[in-house]
């Protein structure tokens, strides 16, 4: 049944909300309450996603939310009793241009400098001996970190949400919130189809669709769904099932081992804003001539499946992690921007703190804030895939 009331309510029952739900639930934040309009958690962005894991970013403060995320993907099973099924095949990215590799060499310099010193700049030569299967043509440098890899989605989400469950959590699926009330110029309660929550704290983690959460309050969040898609391959024996995770990084083309076989996919430059999962065949077109060049033995290989799935897109693609000034009582975590998954651990740590003692302390997510679009504080990520 669903409470007539709570300290705190969750919106969106992705990897964000059953992090957030765990880490306020583990500090004993009162009754919470996660609401998610479908039938199973994970079925937005989350089960969508290509489940890559990085620090190479190109911002401290993504950097720093890496550190912390990636440390408890590769202890999810002490933590939480199911693997994260983290992977550290490592990240190479491809660089084509002079402006890329000075780039590049600069963001190596900062993730030494951030705690990352595992991360290093590769002649073409040592690609070569990285990646024998690549068509390295026009490459003229890399940088690979070997600590970087994959993890599950579902396991993360899953067990976060068990563990948040365990400490008194309540995660309420089929339950679409329609409403946010106000009083006195502050949250009072939350609307559903299942009826209503008083509540003075509401978390705002429904991702792509984060932006029409807030226009239930009038409030303008810039986030904006955008389609990105993938296609899976059957049986690639060629290659190990170990294969670096490797991106072009100026055409966005990526691969890695998925399964018995590859996943592939790259970002269209000329998306437009949209909610859709329809597949863009004249894209998927395009992906496979470049997935050719870059890996031949491509040739011998069938797509499996193709998915698509939405990027929540902010003008500086990274996210909100904030109260929204205009209205006390409401929190956004949401605009990843494409590598949320990787951070869903650092933002339900980063959340809990800002709404039990008023700032974080595990990542200093202070530039985060909404109002920044609005005065002009924007924060440019560059390692976009
Ligand atoms: C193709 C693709 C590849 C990606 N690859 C990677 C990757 O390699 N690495 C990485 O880190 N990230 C990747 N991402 C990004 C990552 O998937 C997202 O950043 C992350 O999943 C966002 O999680 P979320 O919980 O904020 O959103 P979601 O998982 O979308 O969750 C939001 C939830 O809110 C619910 N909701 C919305 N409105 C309401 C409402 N009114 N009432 C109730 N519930 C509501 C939705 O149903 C949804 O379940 C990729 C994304 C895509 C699309």
């Amino acid at each position: 049944m669903l409470p007539k009331t709570a300290d705190i309510v969750i919106i969106g029952g992705g990897c964000m909300g059953a992090s957030t739900a765990y880490y306020l639930a583990e500090r004993g934040a009162g009754k919470i309450v996660l609401l998610e309009r479908e039938k199973f958690l994970g079925m937005g962005s989350t089960g969508r996603n290509a489940g890559g894991v990085r620090y190479q970013f190109s911002t401290e403060v993504n950097i720093r939310l890496s550190l912390f995320s990636l440390d408890v993907l590769a202890h999810f099973e002490e933590l939480f009793g199911i693997s994260a099924g983290y992977r550290p095949l490592g990240y190479l990215f491809l660089l084509t241009t002079p402006a890329e590799v000075a780039a590049f060499k600069a963001n190596v310099e900062l993730q030494h400098r951030v705690g990352v010193p595992w991360v290093r700049y590769l002649e073409p030569t040592e690609i070569a001996r990285l990646a024998p299967l690549v068509n390295l043509d026009g490459v003229i440098g890399g940088t690979f970190c070997p600590r970087d890899g994959l993890a599950d989605p579902n396991s993360v989400t899953q067990g976060f949400a068990k563990g948040a469950r365990r400490r008194g959590a309540q995660i309420e699926t089929e339950t679409t919130v329609t409403g946010i009330k106000t009083e006195s110029g502050r949250v009072s309660a939350v609307v559903t189809n299942r009826g209503e929550i008083a509540t003075r704290t509401v978390v705002n983690c429904a991702g792509p669709w984060a932006a029409q959460i807030g226009k239930l309050v009038g409030l303008d969040i810039p986030i904006v769904p955008v389609r990105r898609q993938f296609f899976t391959t059957d049986a690639l024996p060629q290659v190990p099932r170990d294969h670096v995770f490797t991106i072009e990084f100026a055409t966005s083309f990526y691969f890695h081992p998925e399964g018995a076989g590859l996943l592939v996919g790259m970002s269209n430059p000329d998306e437009k804003p949209g909610d859709t999962y329809a597949i863009d065949e004249e894209f998927h077109l395009k992906t496979l001539e470049r997935a050719l060049y870059r890996l031949p033995l491509l040739e011998h290989a069938r797509v499996a499946s193709q998915l698509a799935g939405l990027y929540e897109v902010t003008p500086d693609a990274h996210p909100i992690l904030a109260p929204a000034r205009a209205l006390p009582g409401l929190y956004i975590a949401a605009g990843f921007s494409g590598h949320g998954f990787q951070h869903s651990p650092a933002t339900g740590k980063v959340m809990s703190e800002l709404i039990l003692d008023g700032a974080a302390k595990s990542v200093d997510i202070s530039m985060l804030d909404l109002e920044r679009f609005a005065e002009g504080r924007l924060i440019h990520e560059a390692n976009v895939v």
